[in-house]
């Protein structure tokens, strides 16, 4: 008899897109005439930018000849890769860090879900809710939590992000090894400000916690008060990793290529209190389980770095964000309170009283003929609040805005 990891027992079913997806089929079967415009997929719209094209050409035309073919990559990336982003990212914005504190890889998704895996069994963890599902879900599958009783896992610590504290989370009131942030946030559009963040910093300095600091969204920031990184905060580099992925900021969502950021001077301790050095152990962890990113695919990602690349991608990112404020007057108009889509491709809107988030899906769609997500998927203090997307083209979510605002509620 073979044991099974019974962690994996503890996770209810991923309901949420399934039965998403069931009820807009049942709509369209009821209703074939009628054109559903979904604003509820995390998925961009827009193809990849003509300078990333013309450098996937190029590096597959280099795959097909003898003198320029390469077979396995570094795991962690190819220095040219790894530069770029430390030139642009990090030292353009007087991030004082070094190329081999990058960490090239298939996805934010993976790294976060993996990265957990460098810490104890024992550690205590807190994580926002409403949050991107990923950071819980993985834990549970590490054996660091208990049962799931009443929307919540035992043992981890959720910190509330609501309209009470602007969506922005308070610090644990016990203790804790480590803490997810994610800003720009999926799913409430939130992001922290330079002192929210430098608060969080100093009490993860404080308190001897890590910060595993997801930014997959800041390349749709628009207020120059949001760090773009967190270690635009002095100490942070002692305290916090950083996740970025290209998926959204460049439209690789089906290219993959994402990095992480490990500062050698996190460290992290054993039983006997000797200190270990982070960087070392996630070098040691991808370059045994992860076989890196495909070669043509970093230089994708490189020439999203050019200046042609910026100058496209801007434009891409431009557009999503001014779907953003369509979307945004068009619940305005509606009656309805909305937050985010200033700092984030994503609109979190209150649902009108005594409506929770499935009844305002329910209308949404039968009424608008528009599809997005309800905000309890994403956590138990998602309840009474819904998610709409930015990336959908100007035409559609123009369109599903017009529905919107001629809703009565
Ligand atoms: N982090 C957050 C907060 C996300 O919302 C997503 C995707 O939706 C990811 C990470 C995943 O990024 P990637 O496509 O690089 O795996």
């Amino acid at each position: 008899m073979t044991l099974l990891n019974e962690n994996y027992l503890k996770l209810p079913g991923s309901y949420l897109f399934s039965t998403i997806a069931k009820r807009v089929a049942a709509y369209k079967q009821e209703n074939p005439g009628k054109q559903v415009i979904s604003l509820g997929i995390g998925d961009v719209s827009r193809p990849l930018v003509p300078a990333v094209v013309e450098a996937l050409h190029k590096a597959s035309d280099e795959m097909g000849r003898a003198e320029t073919f390469r077979g396995y990559g570094p795991e962690q990336g190819y220095a040219f890769l790894r530069e770029a982003i430390l030139k642009h990212d990090y030292l353009d914005r007087d991030i004082p860090l070094e190329a081999d504190e990058i960490f090239v890889s298939d996805g934010a998704k993976s790294d976060v879900a993996n990265f957990q895996e460098l810490f104890d069994v024992s550690c205590k963890v807190a994580l926002q809710d409403p949050v991107y599902p990923v950071y819980l879900d993985t834990n549970v599958m590490a054996g660091r939590t208990g049962g799931f009783e009443n929307g919540r896992f035992g043992g981890i610590v959720y910190l509330p992000c609501t309209e009470e504290n602007n969506f922005i989370p308070q610090f644990p009131k016990e203790r804790v090894d480590l803490v997810y942030l994610c800003s720009p946030n999926n799913p409430t559009g939130s992001a922290m400000t330079r002192p929210e963040l430098k608060k969080w910093v100093d009490w993860a300095t404080e308190n001897n916690c890590i910060i595993l600091y997801d930014s997959a969204y800041e390349a749709f920031i628009t207020q120059p008060d949001v760090p773009h990184s967190i270690y635009e905060i002095p100490g942070a580099q002692k305290v916090a990793v950083e996740f970025r992925s290209f998926s959204k900021t460049a439209g690789f969502t089906g290219t993959r290529c994402a990095y992480t950021v490990v500062p050698k001077a996190l460290q992290v301790f054993d039983r006997a209190g000797k200190p270990h050095c982070l960087n070392a152990l996630w070098l040691r962890r991808q370059t045994t389980k992860f076989n890196g990113v495909p070669y043509v695919v970093q230089r994708a990602a490189e020439a999203v770095f050019s200046p042609l690349g910026q100058a496209q991608i801007q434009a891409v990112i431009k557009g999503y964000q001014e779907n953003a404020q369509v979307i945004l007057q068009a619940l305005r108009s509606a009656g309805l309170i909305a937050f985010g889509g200033v700092n984030a491709p994503y609109i979190w809107l209150k649902t009108p009283k005594g409506v929770d988030s499935w009844a305002f899906f329910d209308k949404l769609l039968a009424e608008a003929c528009v599809v997005g997500t309800p905000g309890v998927g994403f956590g138990a203090c998602g309840e009474g609040y819904f998610r709409l997307t930015a990336f959908n083209t100007p035409e559609l979510t123009q369109e599903a805005a017009r529905r919107i605002a001629n809703l009565k509620f």
